[in-house]
C-alpha cells in the first residue's frame, strides 16, 4: 500500500507572515487527513517560522530546492539540505520545470541535489515531464525516461525507497490544462515501469509518484482514482488554505 502524498508548491510568493498565517489556517482544516501525508513547501525565509509553527501537527515542510553541494564553503546564494533540515524541512523539491527552464537546472545537476537531499536525510521529491512540444511530437515518454535516468542515476534500492517522483507535464502547469486522468495513468504507469527495470518490483511498487499541472479541488478524486496516481503536487491552487485543503480531503 503506498500512502498518498498531497503537497502545495508555494513557489516565488507570499511573504512571512502570510505565509504563517496560511500554515495556521490549514492546520485545522487538514487535521484529520490521515489517508496522506501532507506537505508545504514556502519559500525559504519563511521555512522555520512555519515549520515551528507547524510543530506537532501532522503538516510536513519541504524546501523548493536545495544546493548540489553537501558541505559548508564559499557558494553565494546556495542553501544545502542539511540547512534545510537543520530549519525543520523533511522534503524538498528537486528539478521543478521552472528551474529546468529558467535556472538551468539538468538532470545531472538534479542527480547531484537528490544525492545532497539523501545525504542529509530529507526526502527529494523529484520532478520530471515534457514540454507540449514534445508530446505533440511523440516523445514525451522517452523525455520522461530520459529524466528518469539521469536525475536518479547510479541510486541504490535503499536510497529509492526515500524519494518521490513528481510527473509534472510542463504544458499543464499553471495553465489550468490539467492532463486527464487516463493520460495521466498512462504516464504514471510507464514510469512504474521503467522503475522496475532499473530497481525491481519491489522498490516500484512503493513508489510514490505524484502528477502536478493545474489539480484543483474539482479534478483531484478523478486524478486519484487512477491505480497509479499516488498523489500530487499543486502549486496554484495551493496558495490558499480553502482550496488546499479541500484538495488534501479529497477522498
Ligand atoms: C507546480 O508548481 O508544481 C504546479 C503543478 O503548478 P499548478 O498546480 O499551478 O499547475
Amino acid at each position: 500500500m503506498r500512502k498518498p502524498v498531497i503537497a502545495g508548491n508555494w513557489k516565488m510568493y507570499k511573504l512571512l507572515d502570510e505565509a504563517v498565517q496560511t500554515a495556521l489556517a490549514l492546520k485545522p482544516l487538514v487535521a484529520n487527513a490521515n489517508h496522506c501525508d501532507v506537505i508545504i513547501a514556502p519559500v525559504f525565509t519563511a521555512l522555520k517560522t512555519v515549520a515551528d509553527r507547524l510543530e506537532g501537527s501532522n503538516l510536513r515542510v519541504s524546501g523548493q530546492d536545495c544546493s548540489t553541494q553537501s558541505d559548508f564553503g564559499a557558494h553565494t546564494g546556495e542553501v544545502t539540505a542539511g540547512m534545510l533540515k537543520d530549519v525543520g524541512c523533511q522534503y524538498v523539491i528537486i528539478a521543478h520545470s521552472e528551474r529546468r527552464q529558467f535556472y538551468a537546472e539538468t538532470d545531472e545537476s538534479a542527480n547531484r541535489k537528490v544525492r545532497a537531499a539523501l545525504v542529509a536525510g530529507i526526502r527529494p521529491i523529484y520532478c520530471i515531464g515534457e514540454l507540449l512540444s514534445e508530446r505533440e511530437a511523440g516523445r514525451a515518454e522517452s523525455v520522461v525516461e530520459t529524466q528518469l535516468n539521469g536525475g536518479l542515476q547510479g541510486l541504490t534500492p535503499a536510497d529509492m525507497e526515500r524519494i518521490i517522483i513528481a510527473y509534472e507535464p510542463v504544458w499543464a502547469i499553471g495553465t489550468g490544462k490539467t492532463a486527464t486522468p487516463e493520460q495521466a495513468q498512462e504516464m504514471h504507469g510507464y514510469i512504474r515501469h521503467k522503475v522496475e527495470e532499473s530497481h525491481g518490483k519491489s522498490v516500484a511498487d512503493s513508489m510514490r509518484i505524484l502528477y502536478g499541472g493545474s489539480v484543483k479541488p474539482e479534478n483531484i478524486a478523478e486524478l486519484m482514482a487512477q491505480p497509479d496516481v499516488d498523489g500530487a503536487l499543486v502549486g496554484g491552487a495551493s496558495l490558499e488554505a480553502d482550496s488546499f485543503s479541500k484538495i488534501v480531503n479529497y477522498k
